[in-house]
């Protein structure tokens, strides 16, 4: 028996238009006209409500196997499913072991097996000693490959130096797979925070200044030279600094395989408005200036940045410090999959972007990132019946009760947003629906 849903404004690549989904065992049939709804089929009618194509993260920390303390696979994806994502690709570390040969990769599948409420994969991890696991892990479906150019902030999962990067490209090259990376480089960082040795570590401005633009600048330079050479789909992930756009945008302009990712708290958040000892607003890179802010929109809306994703990394609520408040001693990681699509509706609305922006943004781009253009991203018929219903009027204030994952901490509780997740749909069925969930979790693990 065939499913209707019907929208009146339904986000599909040829724009946002009236229409209704037709959906058979799962799968999106066509999208017709209201008008072709076929008399049989039986009708959801999402009155007022957008359809929106189920999102996709491509930057999550779940931590399983090894820190459930932290997230795990059923409380991150029951935020995801309530955040309107249908797809997370999980990033290979905080989790223990590292995702960085087969057998961690055999671990975590293992753990994700039956927990997941939405669909999922994961990245393999590029560290100092793997090279020889790289093509390994590629054949064994890691969808790319995340590194580190600077210390990740925990023990485990290494940082790689050029000289190491440079012996594991040729086989990222010749995986035809992403390299996710995080550009920051040690010398700048190492210098300043030199300085501040005698700084008081509770003021966000101290630990602004420990981690200027020029470490961002420097690891992106390097990445660019190393793409070039080296023929590999270079991803920044995290971008913080507009000060980077000129040189990213003129690297793609020469044709250079790049892509570019910023994330919520750095679209929303900016450093005149951190107070002192709010450490739930610490990550590396830092949130900057309100002036940055405005240029990571500008990069947003030339397509310089393509896309926005969350890097959800919650930790337990002890490590954040915020008892001392000392920038110095907190864990940096923002959680953000319950809250991400009306965070940046909200403050989409107020610079008069679109639906169809918002979905390239945290839905097609970060699918093709993935290389899942073909089976996600975007409603079209033949592909699963993954999509949000999504009310762009409705207002709510961040409580705790809304967030779903592990640790209900935020630095956006009280915050009030507009456009409000109603329900979300994997292959045809809600997992997420008014505040309550499927029963089952029935995610899956994606294959290219
Ligand atoms: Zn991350």
């Amino acid at each position: 028996m065939a499913h209707a849903f019907l929208s009146k404004r339904v986000v599909t690549p040829q724009g946002t238009q009236p229409g209704a989904l037709l959906v058979e065992d799962g799968t999106i049939r066509a999208i017709c006209r209201p008008s072709e709804i076929p008399a049989d089929a039986i009708l959801h009618d999402f009155g007022n409500d957008a359809l929106l194509p189920g999102l996709v993260d491509t930057h999550v920390h779940i931590n399983q196997p090894g820190r459930t303390e932290w997230e795990g696979f059923r409380t991150a994806t029951r935020a995801a499913a309530a955040g309107g994502y249908t797809t997370l690709i999980d990033m290979p570390l905080n989790c223990l072991p590292e995702t960085t040969t087969v057998a961690a990769l055999e671990e975590k599948r293992e753990a994700a097996s039956g927990e997941c409420f939405v669909d999922w994969a994961a990245w393999g991890g590029a560290v100092a000693d793997n090279q020889q696991h790289i093509l390994p892990l590629a054949q064994a479906g890691v969808l790319g490959f995340k590194c580190f150019l600077i210390y990740p902030g925990c023990d485990g999962f290494t940082m790689i130096d050029q000289q190491q990067l440079e012996a594991a490209l040729p086989s990222i090259a010749q995986s035809g797979l992403p390299l996710l990376v995080h550009a920051e480089l040690a010398g700048p960082i190492d210098a300043a925070t030199q300085s501040l040795r005698h700084a008081d570590w509770r003021q966000y401005q101290t630990y602004l200044a420990s981690r200027p633009d020029e470490a961002e600048l420097q690891a992106i330079r390097l990445m660019i030279r190393l793409c070039r050479q080296y023929s590999f789909r270079l991803h920044i992930v995290h971008l913080s600094t507009a000060l980077a756009l000129v040189e990213l945008k003129s690297a793609r302009k020469e044709g250079l395989p790049i892509t570019v990712e910023t994330c919520p708290h750095y679209l929303h958040f900016a450093a005149e408005e951190i107070a002192d000892g709010n450490t739930l607003l610490k990550c590396a890179p830092p949130i900057r200036s309100k002036e940055n802010q405005r240029g990571l929109w500008r990069g947003l809306h030339d397509g310089t940045i393509d896309m926005i994703v969350t890097d959800h990394s919650p930790c337990p609520p002890g490590m954040k410090r915020t008892d001392t408040g000392r920038f110095d001693q907190a864990w940096g990681g923002i959680a953000s999959l319950s809250l991400a699509l009306s965070i940046i509706h909200t403050d989409c609305g107020n610079r008069g972007d679109t639906l169809d922006d918002i979905t390239r943004w945290m839905s097609s781009a970060p699918a093709a990132l993935a290389g899942l253009a073909r089976q996600a991203g975007v409603l079209q018929s033949g592909r699963d019946a993954n999509f949000v219903r999504f009310d762009t009027e409705a207002t709510f204030t961040v409580t705790p009760d809304k967030l779903h994952y592990r640790h209900a901490i935020s630095p956006y509780l009280n915050e009030t947003l507009r456009g409000l997740v109603k329900a979300t749909y994997l292959r045809g069925e809600p997992v997420y629906q008014e505040g309550i969930f499927a029963s089952t979790p029935k995610g899956r693990e994606v294959k290219l």
